[in-house]
């Protein structure tokens, strides 16, 4: 399959290419609830005294992935709602994971890879990985048909691949031998920008003779580094084994788990945007307290947004802590007033997908996005732009009449479950149509109408016998 669609948005604010420790927290605050995870089981008690790498909390859901702690300190779990508090912190070097009892079965039944999937999932590795086609956090014991390892993360603001492969090849290359170990025969893909860049030449250096490493190149456009993207393209189908799906800082997780045996508990995450002060990627824990990056970070008057620009969910005043997944944090300027008669301007200092500003005759330039929407929404003109940029190869604008129409059963047969959400249509709509929000509430009609129907069967199914 041919990739297609893509867009690439320039926007003023993007973080360099060097890596800052941010400066040190009095005080932790997780947040329970996160946009991958819920810890729903909390295993600290309040006013515990817990250690660096200690688990905090599980997710049920997920297969126990844990919420570790990231500093030594005392646990409060009044303090803050929906979230678990570390006060009285302390430094302390993380304690080298023991083997238990409990995971000698593990070594029996399924012999030292199963045991390193294990330490991987209690080490805090395993929230890396995920299933390319679903999202979801793939079983840690299960074996995939194939691994992709995406380098590219081209969501503008993010952090990019290469400003954490520059830092850290080495530990890189050496997390894809030990991903290698939990494999048979099956092969990773290493996806790689295809450009000429001196970073590209020394990582094809570095896994010169690994022969189950394949490289596959991909144009530098967003979405082309997204797993789900990736795999349709290489042609990896989805079946009864998921494909397994990683970015550059999985990798190093999976290295820091099992080369070290320690937690992983830095992250390296962006914090930029046109309302940064200085847009930079920043090392980090989780449950950094947010009001601290806010003040070191943020201009006056602005917005935060979890994740990138395209796919990131605001962070409301009632979030105080960095999501343990977090992987950015985009700064967005709010404006206060509208802009009066917004639609005449010319728009020196605007991009748009279709040309119609003044600044198309100025050529590309970074834009300095903020939070308005410059005038009114309007309905559909069948414009098409979403459909070329869109890269599942669905019509956006057809879902989106469908789903006016309350046509749920055409929206599932026009293929919606392709969608991958990255956003492109609703960047593009001149008619500032919220498409991708509305295909996220469709595609959850659609679930909570199978699972309605799947009960009632059951119900009925049970009855007869
Ligand atoms: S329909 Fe989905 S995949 Fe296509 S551009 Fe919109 S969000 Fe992206
Ligand atoms: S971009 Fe917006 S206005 Fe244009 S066809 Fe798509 S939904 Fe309609």
């Amino acid at each position: 399959m041919r990739l297609r669609g893509g867009h690439n948005i320039k926007l003023q604010g993007v973080p360099g290419g060097f890596l800052e420790t941010a400066s040190s927290p009095d005080i932790l605050h997780y947040p329970l609830e996160t946009k991958s995870f819920n810890y729903s089981q909390v295993c600290v008690t309040d006013g515990q005294t817990v250690g660096l790498g200690d688990v905090l909390a599980k997710d049920p859901d997920n297969y126990d992935v844990p919420l570790l702690a990231s500093c030594s300190g005392r646990v409060d779990l009044e303090m803050t709602p929906r979230h678990l508090t570390i006060k009285d912190l302390a430094t302390e070097e993380p304690k080298e994971y023991s083997y238990k009892d409990e995971q000698e079965h593990i070594h029996k039944k399924m012999g030292p890879a199963g045991l390193k999937r294990y330490k991987l999932l209690n080490l805090g590795a395993w929230e890396y990985v995920r299933d390319a086609y679903t999202g979801a956090t793939p079983d840690p014991l299960s074996t995939p048909q194939a691994i992709i390892v995406s380098t590219m993360r081209l969501e503008p603001i993010l952090t990019k691949g290469d400003v954490l492969l520059k830092e850290y090849l080495r530990q890189f290359t050496r997390g894809l031998e030990h991903l290698q170990s939990l494999l048979e025969y099956q092969p990773i893909y290493l996806v790689l920008p295809k450009i000429k860049t001196d970073l590209a030449t020394r990582i094809k250096e570095q896994i010169r003779g690994y022969a189950w490493v394949k490289i596959v190149e991909v144009p530098l456009k967003y979405p082309y580094g997204n797993v789900t993207i990736l795999s349709r393209y290489l042609g990896l189908k989805r079946g009864q084994e998921s494909i397994w799906g990683i970015n550059v800082d999985g990798v190093l997780a999976i290295d820091g788990a099992l080369t070290a045996s320690k937690p992983c508990i830095d992250r390296v995450i962006s914090v930029a945007g046109p309302g940064a002060k200085r847009p930079t990627h920043l090392k980090l824990v989780a449950g950094y307290p947010l009001a601290k990056i806010m003040s070191e970070h943020a201009q006056p008057d602005c917005v935060a947004i979890d994740g990138g620009m395209l796919t990131g969910s605001l962070l409301t005043q009632d979030v105080k802590g960095v999501p343990a997944d977090c992987k950015g944090i985009t700064l967005l300027p709010e404006q206060q007033s509208r802009e009066f008669l917004a639609f005449i301007r010319p728009g020196f200092d605007r991009q748009s997908y279709s040309a119609c500003f003044m600044s198309s005759l100025c050529g590309d330039f970074p834009e300095r996005l903020t939070n308005a929407v410059r005038g009114e929404l309007r309905p559909c003109v069948s414009c098409n732009f979403c459909e070329d940029v869109c890269p599942a190869r669905i019509i956006p604008h057809r879902l989106h009449k469908l789903i006016y129409q309350d046509d749920i059963d055409q929206v599932e047969r026009s293929r919606i479950d392709l969608c991958i959400e990255c956003g492109l249509c609703s960047y593009v709509c001149p008619s500032k149509l919220e498409l991708v929000h509305q295909f996220q509430q469709a595609k959850q009609a659609i679930a909570a109408e199978k699972a309605a129907a799947k009960e009632a069967e059951d119900e009925q199914q049970t009855d007869s016998e």
